[in-house]
């Protein structure tokens, strides 16, 4: 029941205010998460935009990411955005020198996959499993998905045919920002994955 579940939100670094604002918006119990004891209290967890290098050296430093593999690797659900989806991802393209990430994801995303001239922009996207309208997306130097593995569904791509929005098993991502737009539809579909 999302009105009753506890949702952390990953705030190390990054919009994590954004998102707890919005969950609080929906009734759902939600909580920033800097140590592994909060993790441990929360049925879900958010990992947000911001810098996915800083979140990573950060995540290591606080002795959580072992914590957070352990706890993707036992089935929590979690929902990375933009950052976040680097975080969770398998394989990361363009990382800086030594990062990391936590990994869970069978995907490869490429960080800043967009280029310097179009750091940033907007577009409405169709996604089937949220229906009609179609979302308004922000995508601020975000990544790409280059490749999924057999048992990640796809839940949208831009017009080009370039991956935005993946799901397997618990953990959902986004190469954009729905915590920007007042849209709570992914919010909503990722709360009742708990
Ligand atoms: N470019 C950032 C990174 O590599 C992601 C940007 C964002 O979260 N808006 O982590």
């Amino acid at each position: 029941m999302a009105g009753s579940s506890r949702v952390g939100v990953l705030a190390l670094q990054g919009d994590f205010r954004e998102h707890i604002a919005v969950l609080n918006g929906l009734g759902a119990d939600a909580v920033p998460v800097r140590r592994p004891e909060e993790l441990a209290t929360v049925d879900g967890l958010i990992i947000p935009g911001g810098e996915s290098s800083v979140m990573d050296k950060l995540s290591r430093m606080f002795g959580l990411a072992e914590p957070l593999k352990q706890a993707i690797a036992g089935g929590l659900p979690v929902y990375g955005t933009c950052a976040g989806l680097i975080m969770i991802a398998d394989t990361v393209l363009d990382a800086i020198t030594g990062q990391e990430s936590l990994g869970g994801l069978d995907i490869r995303v490429r960080r800043n996959a967009f280029g310097s001239q179009l750091d940033s922009f907007e577009t409405e996207l169709e996604i089937p499993v949220l229906g009609d309208p179609p979302v308004h997306a922000v995508f601020i130097r975000a990544p790409i998905v280059e490749s999924v593995g057999d048992d990640v569904t796809v839940l949208s791509s831009l017009n080009d045919g370039r991956i935005v929005a993946v799901e397997q098993g618990s953990l959902l991502g986004t190469s954009f920002h729905p915590e920007m737009t007042g849209d709570t539809r992914f919010h909503e579909y990722f709360l009742s994955k708990l």
